[in-house]
Order: C-alpha cells, then structure tokens, then sequence
C-alpha cells in the first residue's frame, strides 16, 4: 500500500484518537518507559563541577553495589529538590555525562619533573607525600607570626582549592584545618 504523507499523518491521529477512547494514553505508555529506563539505578545526589552556580545533580548508576561489581552513571539530571536549580541544568551541566566516561578524563595523579616534557603516572602515596612536603617547606619558610604589634599567624604563599563535590562536611574540615594552618586563600569552582 503507498501511502503519502498526508495520509500518514491521518492515520497516526485516527490511531490515537482509537488509543484514547480504549483508555490508553500513548503519553502515559512512554512515561512509563522512561520509569523503567532507571528502576534498577540508584540515587547519588552530588554538585555540578563546572562554575560557581552550584547545580544539584542526581546521579543514576546502574550496579547493585556489592563489593566485586562496579556501578555504571547512565544517566544524570538536575536535581528538582535542590534549592539553587530546582532540576534545571545549562548545556554545560545537561551532557556532564560525556565529562564522566570520557577517554580523556583524568582519573590518577601525574607528575612533570623540572625540565621534563612528559607526565608520568604516580601512586596518590607518592603524590600527597610530596605534596605535604611542598607545603610544610613553604609553610616554614613564609609564616608569618605578627605583623609589627599585631598578631596574624597567616600564611599567604600557599593557595588551596577545593572541590564542589565535597560534602558539608569535608567541606568543614577543609576550612578547620587550612585556617589553622595560617592559610588565607581558599576556593572551589562551585562556591558552595
Ligand atoms: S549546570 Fe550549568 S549553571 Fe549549573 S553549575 Fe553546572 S555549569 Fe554552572
């Protein structure tokens, strides 16, 4: 049978005027759909890392968690319950899913040695010593206890950033520690 388009266009109403009147809505059918897309998922709810609006996101893994299997993000959106973006997401924010299973992602520390033109893969040990090493030689070199008659107990040569994914209270300890330590520049990306 040929059919145009007009034709075809003709057909598909009458078929879901038909499909109305037995009580059966094609917009329900395919809500239902999408509701089994995710019901095997779980929830994480976790911030947007790109810019300092600070989006909600939830998070859909697919995985059941146990100890030898790892959970699969298929699906991410706005968070409707979040007080910033009441489920919206920018384009930026709406393909994060590309961010997370890209080849490029970084995912292990790496290292450039002074002079050196490559980076080479090192252990997160090896990493945060170094790290901390770097700090407290700064640290002991910079700080500065009094400022004249003033005590200030700052140190101003070292910056720290943060994460937006941090929880409150990493977030909280973050600020604990780096203020006792005399540190004056904190940030993250999300401001949060
Ligand atoms: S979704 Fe867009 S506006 Fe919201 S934090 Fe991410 S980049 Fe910023």
């Amino acid at each position: 049978m040929k059919v145009t388009r007009r034709g075809f266009f003709k057909i598909t109403a009458a078929g879901s005027t038909s499909l109305a009147a037995l009580g059966f809505s094609p917009a329900e059918a395919l809500a239902q759909a999408r509701q089994f897309k995710l019901q095997r998922t779980s929830e994480t709810r976790n911030t947007c890392p790109y810019c300092s609006v600070g989006c909600g996101l939830i998070l859909y893994g697919l995985g059941d968690r146990s100890k030898n299997s790892r959970t699969a993000i298929i699906h991410i959106e706005g968070d409707p319950d979040h007080p910033v973006n009441r489920g919206t997401l920018c384009p930026k924010g709406a393909s994060l899913i590309d961010f997370i299973h890209s080849p490029d992602r970084l995912k292990y520390p790496e290292y450039r040695e002074p002079g050196g033109t490559g980076w080479k893969r090192v252990t997160w040990d090896w990493a945060l010593g170094r790290i901390a090493r770097l700090m407290k030689e700064d640290r002991d070199r910079n700080f500065l206890a009094q400022n004249g008659a003033l005590t200030v107990n700052r140190w101003t040569t070292t910056a720290f950033l943060a994460a937006s994914a941090s929880s409150n209270e990493t977030g909280y300890l973050t600020v604990k520690v780096l203020r006792a330590l005399g540190m004056t520049a904190l940030d993250n990306q999300a401001r949060v």
